[in-house]
């Protein structure tokens, strides 16, 4: 059975009518290049959102009461801060979602008292706490950098303050599902605190995505329709309410519309005007465009960008 048939209730095939979050991705530009990444962002990629389309999404963002900033790294468009800043004026929460090593270049060192005078949510993704683990999935070398610079976080009160909120992501290293969050947030608190004294606010685990990379690893690895399968087996109608998609619009790089970002990473516009240059101040609720990737979403606990749903 198709994903969207599993749906009984035809209110949860659509968004809700006052949608929460404008996520918006700045390019496809990253410092790393992470075997799981639904983006296939890297350092080669040149897609890169401009002025003119970020002064579409701050014309938009009045509607929404948070600005999700993902990439890529987000920190290398030209054009972030101001994107920031202008948020900030406007009232909207932001949330950045850094890989946090591209901090640690010399071209981006005041950026983190950049997040912390402007009380910017940072979400770093973290795969695992241990050094083996994590730089298995994002290059060697990641994990020493990433807690170098979760220190310098901690120093401003990021993870400590309640007002400077630090979420760390994790994901699973392979073709299964995350365990429970809650108990998963337990182990990384406890972990990282004794071994590198470093405080967050929450963990996020999220479900992989077979999409992008990841897609191409189930496939090459002959996993793929093992891992749908255990997708479906695990659907879980309680994680419906919850998806993301029901509560946002995801801009792309070009202003083009979606329902999420692993729509976008496949090209699956929304339905209805599908170019924030053309999308007027009044929202429209509309249908999702599901595929067979929301299994995803909606597997165990559930999955979205803030964690578990269900
Ligand atoms: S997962 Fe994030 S940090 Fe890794 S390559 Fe993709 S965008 Fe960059
Ligand atoms: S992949 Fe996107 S559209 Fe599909 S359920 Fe998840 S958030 Fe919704």
């Amino acid at each position: 059975m198709s994903f969207a048939e599993r749906i009984k209730n035809p209110e949860l095939k659509r968004t809700v009518s006052e949608l929460n979050t404008l996520q918006v991705n700045l390019g496809r530009l990253c410092n790393l290049s992470c075997k799981h990444c639904h983006m296939e962002a890297g350092p080669n990629r040149t897609e890169i959102m401009s002025r003119e389309i970020m002064e579409h999404v701050l014309r938009v963002l009045k509607n929404f009461k948070i600005l999700d900033i993902t990439g890529g790294a987000p920190e290398m468009n030209i054009n972030f801060k101001y994107l920031v800043s202008e948020a900030v004026k406007l009232g909207v929460h932001v949330i950045v979602r850094s890989n946090l090593v591209i901090l640690t270049e010399p071209d981006y060192e005041d950026f983190l008292k950049f997040y912390a005078a402007n009380k910017i949510e940072v979400a770093a993704s973290l795969p695992y706490y241990t050094e083996r683990d994590c730089d298995r999935q994002r290059g060697v070398g990641v994990f020493k950098k990433v807690i170098a610079v979760l220190k310098r976080l901690n120093a401003l009160g990021y993870g400590r303050d309640d007002d400077l909120i630090l979420d760390l992501v994790y994901n699973p290293g392979g073709a299964y599902l995350p365990p429970d969050q809650t108990e998963l947030e337990r182990e990384y608190k406890s972990r990282l605190k004794s071994e590198y004294d470093i405080d967050f606010t929450r963990l996020f685990a999220i479900a992989n995505n077979p999409i992008g990379r990841f897609g191409e690893f189930l496939r090459r690895s002959g996993n793929f329709e093992r891992y749908m399968q255990r997708l479906q087996a695990a659907f879980n109608p309680a994680a419906l309410e919850g998806m993301m998609c029901r509560y946002q619009l995801s801009v792309a790089w070009d202003g083009s519309l979606y329902d999420c970002d692993f729509n976008q990473a496949i090209d699956l516009k929304v339905n209805g005007v599908n170019n924030i240059k053309d999308l007027g101040y009044k929202l429209e609720c509309r249908d999702i465009a599901f595929g067979e990737h929301c299994y995803a979403c909606t597997a165990g606990a559930g999955s979205s960008c803030g964690g578990a749903t269900a």
